[in-house]
């Protein structure tokens, strides 16, 4: 005998906030693995500045595989899984107990992270010009725990202030800003399947990244916004469950609404 519909929705959406709670999950281990393999134990730093250490000292391993393979050639192919699944800032600012309702800023703040972006690339030119290359693994590890403090601080900070837990990512990483340029084109994308939408809107409500997701279903593309960071959140919340996680390349140009960077 066939089951119900409701049933099979239901257990669907069952599975769907398992997969969820993998997510945090992974964003725990991912988290435990870089701090104490590769922080801890090998002292390297693999944040965006360490790159520029790195490039003047003729070395292309540590920071520099990692920005390129999770930050910038990977998003071409799983768009910004990397913040969805393994930041280790991520980690903190999912866990936090914000209850502030979010506060929403204009568009113009997303911004921010680009020139946040060149401030932590030109940062180094000067240190290495005063003398510090922090290449040693000890010197990595002072320079790694200087960035993150700042990062966990400023995260922190902006989560309690605004209600938002991921407003850090949103309006002042640096490496969210450098993803952005390749995620948009990622193959892995958030879309719609055939079921009906009825516009309720859960999608949007509980995006962390106020991803305009209405927007591209309606005009039937994938979401190919530079802010989603694929964490499935939009896909367990839809009651209708319309979206869903595809592969491929349709609908892959830059939509004409929503953001314009
Ligand atoms: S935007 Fe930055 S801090 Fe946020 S998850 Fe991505 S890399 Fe981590
Ligand atoms: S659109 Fe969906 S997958 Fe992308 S950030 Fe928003 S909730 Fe997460
Ligand atoms: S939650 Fe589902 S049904 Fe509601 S607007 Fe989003 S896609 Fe449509």
């Amino acid at each position: 005998m066939k089951k119900p519909v409701g049933r099979q929705v239901r257990k669907l959406v069952y599975k769907l906030k398992l997969v969820v709670s993998t997510r945090l999950a992974f964003l725990f281990l991912f988290t435990l693995f870089y701090w104490v393999y590769y922080f801890i134990y090998q002292r390297a730093n693999l944040q965006l500045s360490q790159v520029v250490f790195n490039f003047s000292a003729g070395v292309f391993t540590g920071a520099v595989a990692h920005v390129a393979v999770a930050k910038f050639i990977g998003p071409l192919l799983f768009g910004r899984c990397f913040c969805g699944w393994a930041c280790w800032n991520a980690s903190l600012f999912d866990f936090l107990p914000v209850r502030k309702p979010k506060r929403l800023l204009p568009e113009k703040y997303y911004m921010y992270k680009y020139v946040v972006l060149a401030a932590v690339l030109a940062l180094p030119f000067l240190l290495i010009y005063a003398g510090f290359t922090f290449q040693g693994r000890s010197a990595q590890f002072k320079w790694l725990l200087i960035e993150n403090a700042v990062i966990y601080g400023l995260g922190i900070l902006l989560a309690f202030v605004l209600g938002d837990r991921r407003a850090f990512c949103k309006y002042l990483c640096p490496a969210g800003a450098l993803m952005t340029i390749t995620s948009p084109r990622s193959i892995l994308k958030i879309e719609k399947n055939h079921l009906h939408c009825n516009r309720c809107r859960k999608c949007e409500e509980i995006c962390p990244m106020d991803v305009p997701i209405l927007n591209y279903i309606s005009a039937n593309q994938r979401v190919s916004d530079p802010e989603c960071i694929l964490c499935i959140e939009c896909v367990k919340s839809c009651p209708k469950n319309c979206l869903t996680v595809g592969l491929g390349h349709k609908s892959d140009t830059t939509p004409e609404f929503g953001r314009s960077y």
